[in-house]
């Protein structure tokens, strides 16, 4: 199936880019990869007539460490930027843990992060050709006015399937947002609106240039653990993202994030895991977290695999593997 005819505009600073995008409005989408965004045009899930392809502006991928000031990463930095650069590998092993699980090595190499981050959300009767929703009445998220997942619903529950931005969450990343007059650093969970049809908060001219993430603390380590139907080209049923600091003096927890995807319509920061700070992670410690955890995701029957009633109880399960292996790590670290 071809694509529908657009047209094709390469800019070549942030300035022109954010310009075109806040002149042509909805017409218009940026580009980056273009691994979700081809797929969603063949299939008429968009409809733009302009695709803005931030390629040419130059330097927007580069990938760069302070020891001050902790990681840079361009936006149309590649997730295979990320997975081959040795130092994100050594000290943000959890972000490379996730973008390694993203589809195959074809679209690592494709995607980037920005575009993983504003991955569109994912359900069974959104994601099909033009010929199977011919044959019924479109949703919400076309532009209809039913929920084929939540019956009599007046919002479309499409769920957040990246894999990165649990990591990103949980390592306390911010990103600049540019428009045509200025930029802005904005912590990432301020990017999701928790609206299935429209995921992100950016407005016409808006986009990422870069993703920031602190500098990683002595002594902690993360883990990103991901449930899936097989072990390759498939988006997370369920992904978690733990990150743990420990107290070099005796050995308890001095912070901890908790993120999670595939649960909910954004991905999800745990609030609740700042009540780890002081404890030593054991199984009563951590109790109430993975409680909290499992209440607030809320998996769907729209997305293929596995049913929601086992993907909501593998929550706790796999958090408890993931913070595991975020101690060791961290354990490691210390030494
Ligand atoms: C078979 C298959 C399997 C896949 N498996 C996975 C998986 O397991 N996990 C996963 O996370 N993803 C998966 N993907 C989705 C996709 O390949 C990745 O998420 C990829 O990182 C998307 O990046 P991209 O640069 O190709 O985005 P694009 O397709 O170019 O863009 C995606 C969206 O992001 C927006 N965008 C891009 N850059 C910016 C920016 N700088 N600022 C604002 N908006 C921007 C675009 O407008 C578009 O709406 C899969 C895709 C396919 C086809
Ligand atoms: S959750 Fe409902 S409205 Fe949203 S895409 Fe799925 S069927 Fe459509």
């Amino acid at each position: 199936m071809k694509i529908p005819k657009f047209q094709y505009i390469a800019p070549k600073s942030i300035k022109e880019a954010s310009s075109l995008l806040k002149e042509h409005g909805e017409k218009a989408i940026a580009i980056a990869g273009g691994s979700d965004l081809l797929l969603n045009l063949k299939n008429r899930l968009k409809n733009r007539e302009f695709l803005i392809d931030l390629k040419a502006i130059p330097k927007m991928d580069q990938v760069t460490f302070s020891k001050t000031e902790g990681l840079t990463i361009g936006a149309m930095a590649t997730l295979r930027d990320l997975i081959e650069n040795p130092v994100v590998r050594e000290n943000y092993p959890m972000l490379v843990q996730a973008a390694e699980s993203v589809g195959a090595p074809q679209l690592q190499y494709m995607g980037t992060v920005a575009g993983n981050l504003c991955l569109d959300n994912r359900c069974y009767y959104y994601n099909q050709s033009p010929w199977w929703h011919a044959g019924r009445e479109a949703c919400w998220k076309l532009g209809g006015k039913t929920c084929y997942v939540v019956r009599g619903s007046k919002t479309c529950w499409a769920t957040y399937c990246g894999d990165t931005a649990p990591a990103l969450l949980a390592l306390g990343a911010q990103i600049k947002v540019t428009d045509p007059v200025r930029a802005k650093m904005m912590p990432l969970q301020e990017l999701y609106s928790g609206d299935g049809k429209e995921p992100n908060t950016l407005k016409a001219g808006q986009f990422i240039t870069e993703i920031a993430l602190p500098l990683p603390a002595a002594q902690s380590g993360g883990a990103y653990m991901k449930l899936r139907r097989r072990q390759a080209i498939n988006f997370p049923l369920l992904g978690v993202a733990v990150n743990i600091k420990l107290n070099g003096k005796n050995n308890t927890c001095e912070d901890a994030k908790i993120a999670l995807t595939a649960a909910e319509r954004q991905p999800i920061l745990i609030e609740e895991a700042s009540k780890l700070k002081g404890t030593k992670l054991s199984d009563g410690a951590i109790a109430e977290v993975l409680e909290a955890a499992h209440n607030k995701a809320h998996p769907l029957d729209n997305l293929s695999g596995l049913p929601p009633s086992y993907r909501k109880q593998m929550v706790k399960i796999y958090l408890v593997r993931a913070i595991k292996q975020a101690l060791q790590a961290a354990q490691q670290k210390g030494r």
